[in-house]
């Protein structure tokens, strides 16, 4: 019989099922959306609940409704939107609070204590990360001071902790394991990434009680199995991944140096570091990208919070473009922007330059301008942002890539993409492979059972779909252009505010 590896990408809009067969091709997906709660500006929540529920059913759907034998699947790989955060009782499998999501921004003061008392250096010592809302420490510190009684019943050892992929598993097992792995603990900002445990002193910091921390695994192992309840049958679940993590890995980027952006309503970007969690200078965030058997790789992360984004605001708010995909043709009627530059700095500028009150600009229109320049001025500057990422990430790592491997909707355009090899003066790799993120974790998966013998046997599957090769020798002019266009918005800030 065929085997096949099912993956579960529980992400933050939707949770998918999708079933792999020993090529790597899909044999199966199944997706369901589910509800964003936003009791206030800059708070985001998901119901536990919905979370499992939907995941539970596009199981089965990918499963028993395609009409694929239970028996065919060889282990459940799974991952996840990283750093949301769910507490819930240990005896009854109830949540004590909505899961709070990474993009929630309500612990923000509370980061902003941290570093007014001098703690961002020791954080970033021990887990790599910049003090920051986005991980899970300050919202599970959020949930045990905020609802009523929950930090007496985590005090007295009743409450569990987890990120989706615990709260997943948890709930596969039928609240047997308690478990998350060594990617998903890192982003929790209680994991030293050097000794590979909780650590106490940040614990005690954040005033959190160890017992409501998951045990931590490598990514890639048997862990148990399904209780069975769900397929009526028990399937090991072998491996665990974050989304972005995952993703590194389904590109295949196991070497230090190979690095992979995915562009989607913001770019993430990740670079193979080995096994020597280097710390940025950089405003980077160092991270645990995969342990398999003894073996830790380290990458480090950056991430652009306005790419397709850009090509969403020209046609929802501009109305220049019906479709994102129309944006390509308009940009390729001219040979150039005229001169213009675009900085989409509509939520401030990530890394590396860090300006929360940097707003969106457009500089150098003339007379002759027109939207052809402006829709080419867009996709620019998603390149250019990635550019500045990636040097950031090449002078912290003292490494230089030789190549780009990319995914995500945006890169469907060719145009973008070879721009991006030009002022890179890096080749740029888009593969076959469409579902990276889920692939990566059933690769995880299958190395675990056996399922693939060794890396090197799916090293072969990452295929080029598309090659773009650099073609304009000299970008200094525009690369200057780009790096003047930045300037100006960090001299517009409002120096009020900042
Ligand atoms: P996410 O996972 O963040 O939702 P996706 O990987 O699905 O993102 O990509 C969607 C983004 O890609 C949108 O912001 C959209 O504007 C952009 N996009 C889709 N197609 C194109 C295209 N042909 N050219 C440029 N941007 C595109």
């Amino acid at each position: 019989m065929e085997k096949y590896i099912l993956t579960l990408d529980q992400g933050t809009t939707s949770s998918r099922a999708i079933l792999f067969n020993h090529e790597g091709a899909i044999v199966s997906l199944a997706q369901k959306e589910f509800k964003q709660i936003y009791p206030q500006p800059g708070w985001v929540e998901h119901d536990p609940m919905e979370i499992w529920s939907t995941q539970a059913s596009v199981i089965t759907e990918a499963v028993l409704q395609k009409g694929i034998d239970r028996q065919a699947l060889a282990a459940i790989g799974i991952t996840n939107q990283r750093e949301t955060t769910v507490v819930w009782d240990r005896s009854t499998g109830v949540p004590v609070y909505n899961a709070i999501v990474w993009q929630d921004r309500r612990t923000s003061a509370i980061c902003d204590g941290l570093r007014k008392d001098g703690k961002a250096e020791l954080i970033q010592q021990k887990t790599g990360l910049i003090v920051d809302a986005y991980f899970s420490g300050t919202k599970i510190q959020w949930i045990l001071d905020n609802v009523e009684g929950v930090r007496a019943r985590a005090e007295k050892g009743e409450l569990a902790f987890g990120t989706i992929d615990s709260w997943l598993i948890w709930n596969l097992t039928g609240g047997k394991l308690h478990i998350t792995d060594v990617t998903n603990a890192s982003r929790t900002m209680l994991y030293n990434i050097h000794t590979l445990s909780w650590d106490e002193t940040l614990l005690e910091l954040l005033r959190i009680p160890a017992s409501l921390l998951p045990e931590v695994k490598s990514s890639s192992e048997v862990y148990g199995t399904t209780s069975g309840s769900l397929l009526g049958i028990q399937v090991p679940i072998a491996g665990i991944a974050g989304d972005q993590q995952s993703a590194l890995f389904g590109h295949m980027c196991n070497r230090p140096g190979m690095v992979k952006n995915t562009y989607g309503t913001g770019c993430f970007m990740l670079m193979n570091i080995g096994s020597k969690p280097t710390l940025s200078k950089n405003n980077l965030i160092t991270t645990i990208a995969w342990k398999i058997g003894d073996e830790v790789h380290y990458a480090l992360e950056g991430s652009i919070f306005i790419a397709g984004a850009v090509v969403q605001w020209l046609r929802d708010e501009l109305k220049m473009i019906e479709s994102a995909p129309e944006i390509e043709a308009l940009a390729a009627a001219v040979p150039d922007t005229g001169g213009v530059y675009m900085v989409p700095a509509f939520a401030g500028l990530g890394a590396p330059h860090w300006n929360q009150d940097a707003r969106g600009s457009i500089f150098g229109i003339t007379r002759g301008t027109n939207k052809n320049h402006f829709c080419r001025a867009a996709l620019e500057s998603i390149a250019y942002q990635t550019m500045d990422v990636l040097t950031a990430m090449q002078n912290d790592a003292g490494l230089q890539i030789s190549q780009l491997r990319v995914d995500g909707g945006a890169t469907n355009n060719n145009l973008l993409l070879q721009f991006q090899a030009d002022i890179l003066g890096t080749e740029v790799l888009r593969p076959n492979i469409t579902e990276i993120t889920a692939i990566g974790a059933a690769y995880l998966a299958g190395l675990a059972v056996g399922f693939w013998e060794n890396i090197q046997a799916i090293e072969k599957q990452w295929q080029i779909n598309r090659s773009f090769t650099p073609e304009n020798s000299d970008s200094t002019a525009r690369i200057r252009g780009w790096q003047r266009a930045v300037a100006a918005v960090k001299a517009w800030t409002d120096l009020d505010k900042s």
